[in-house]
């Protein structure tokens, strides 16, 4: 157990609210949006302008979330898996090779 590892694992259970509000922002800014463009339901411009606006907020958040969390502790640099993408919840660092969980 190392200081990165504890500091990697409390970062791992801050990220995940972060994703899941932002994923449930981004959903329903979309939606909220794609109604109104549809001609669904009528609305006046600033409700889809804060539709969009929530959309936006929750990219937004997720890439700050990501950049604050998803990070080794010890290099800095994003752990990635196999595949090149950016990995969460990796047992060792991709680029130090830090043990991480
Ligand atoms: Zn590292």
């Amino acid at each position: 157990m190392s200081l990165h590892s504890i500091k990697y694992q409390q970062n791992m259970v801050l990220i995940r609210p972060i994703i899941l509000y932002s994923f449930g922002g981004f959903a329903l800014g979309g939606i909220g949006a794609l109604v109104i463009m549809m001609q669904w339901i009528l609305a006046p411009n600033w409700v889809f302008f804060c539709f969009i606006l929530l959309t936006v907020a929750s990219t937004v958040a997720l890439i700050v979330g990501f950049n604050r969390y998803a990070k080794c502790p010890a290099c800095g640099k994003f752990p990635r898996a196999r595949n090149n993408k950016v990995a969460l919840n990796v047992e060792s660092c991709s680029n130090c090779g830090e043990q991480l969980m």
